[in-house]
């Protein structure tokens, strides 16, 4: 039971322990929920109180428009986890990650000016969804949705030279949680790295891409607390000077001489940082400064514990590292379904050979005549998000396995039946 807990879908009762009957496992969302019993085991040490006083202005006390020490913090995180290179770039806040998506798609496209052709915005499949539902969604004359990687690296002949490619690249990948690297030559890479935390994946090195992004959606499972940033090449100096001396300007003064700078600004690596701060101002102005000071409580109690007995991260492996074993055991007797291939690998951080820990299952249907895969695992009895919005077919679809424990108990009991069934099904 989850006493004080929302329920999930399937369960109801005080303490979320009694099952709603005939109800389908739930491997659907990407909630990271497995992360709770870590934060109730530190409830008093992460919790954030402020009286309604508190952080009314647009900008902090020391006229900035984002928590330094937060900044500082995420900084520190990185080096001790030896993940990302963080400490001669810029970041940039957002709401969630799925925030900077948009962000990151408009500061790496050119200008608008007639001249140049819209960028080619594209991902390998299978790939994150989101990618192309806001890049078609907030379709601009400075972008567009341009279709998967394997069409343009299949085909140079009908590569127009001018053309920009931005490239989303996620590693570990979203479904199926392998690392990924960019694949068109002198493309701009949006590299995605939710997923690239000790807890999740093994780190070979740490990340060092032009331009990265992170969440705290899947790093401490703070989803709802919509917290994400990126890496960008620095923000010019003038702004930063400009900021501190912004306490009685209006807002329009605060923001003109950098806006004036940014369009003077001819170092392309310059513009992206700078472009998507202005299109975080644009778009909310900045990030809740409640979010940001519970994030920062979070990321300090992370910060304390790491290598000892509480740190997140062995917490975290312990718990994905063995759903996935108990997972693979049951399906690797099945010929009807099949798991994507996960080596154990050497990981950086914990300085040992990990088994592998994925947030997600990237499940094939192997029979013939299960040529819709969700609908196979539907029917029995489990939810899944179907591999046709990653453009990889109706063959595959992906089970989420960083919901609670309840979930994936009854998510690995539905497969566990599903299994046993087969010699009776064919
Ligand atoms: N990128 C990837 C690869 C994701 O899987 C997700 C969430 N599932 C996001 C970005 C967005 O996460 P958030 O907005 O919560 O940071």
């Amino acid at each position: 039971g989850r006493p004080g807990c929302e329920c999930n879908s399937c369960f109801s009762g005080p303490d979320c322990s009694v099952r709603i009957p005939n109800c389908a496992a739930d491997g659907q969302g990407g909630d990271p929920l497995f992360l709770e019993p870590y934060w109730k085991r530190h409830a008093a040490a992460s919790a954030v109180v402020f009286s309604g006083w508190h952080r009314l202005s647009y900008i902090t006390t020391d006229g900035h428009l984002k928590s330094v020490e937060l900044d500082r913090q995420i900084r520190r995180l990185h080096r001790a986890v030896g993940n990302a290179v963080v400490d001669d770039k810029y970041l940039v806040f957002g709401t969630g990650s799925t925030h900077l998506i948009n962000a990151l798609v408009y500061a790496l496209s050119p200008e608008g000016n007639a001249a140049s052709p819209p960028a080619s915005v594209v991902a390998t499949v299978p790939y994150f969804a989101m990618y192309k539902s806001q890049t078609v969604m907030f379709d601009g004359r400075e972008y567009r949705w341009d279709g998967t990687t394997a069409a343009w690296a299949n085909n140079n002949s009908s590569r127009n030279p001018t053309r920009g490619f931005i490239e989303f690249v996620t590693s570990p990948n979203n479904p199926d949680s392998t690392l990924h690297e960019p694949i068109l030559a002198g493309s701009s890479a949006i590299v995605d790295h939710a997923y690239y935390w000790p807890h999740l994946t093994h780190i070979p090195a740490p990340a060092d891409e032009d331009v990265m992004l992170f969440t705290t959606s899947k790093l401490s499972g703070h989803a709802g607390s919509r917290f994400g940033y990126t890496r960008a090449t620095e923000f010019p100096a003038a702004c930063h000077l400009q900021a501190r001396h912004v306490h009685n300007d209006t807002k329009a003064d605060r923001y003109t001489p950098c806006r004036a700078l940014r369009r003077w600004a001819l170092v392309r690596d310059e513009k992206v940082a700078s472009r998507a701060i202005s299109y975080i101002e644009e778009s909310t102005v900045g990030t809740s400064r409640e979010t940001q000071l519970r994030v920062l409580k979070i990321l300090k109690v992370i910060l304390a514990n790491l290598h000892g007995k509480e740190d997140i991260f062995a917490f975290g492996y312990d718990v994905m590292s063995s759903r996935w074993r108990r997972l693979n055991a049951v399906v690797s007797r099945s010929t009807r379904i099949s798991l994507q291939k996960m080596p154990p690998q050497y990981c950086t951080y914990f300085n040992r050979i990990k088994e592998p820990s994925p947030a997600y299952a990237w499940v094939k249907c192997e029979w013939v005549e299960d040529d819709d895969c969700y609908e196979t695992l539907l029917a029995a009895g489990i939810n899944s998000l179907t591999g046709t919005v990653n453009e990889a077919g109706t063959r595959y679809t992906r089970l989420s396995l960083i919901k609670t424990q309840d979930d994936f108990d009854m998510l690995l009991e539905r497969i566990t039946e599903f299994v046993d069934a087969e010699k009776h099904g064919r």
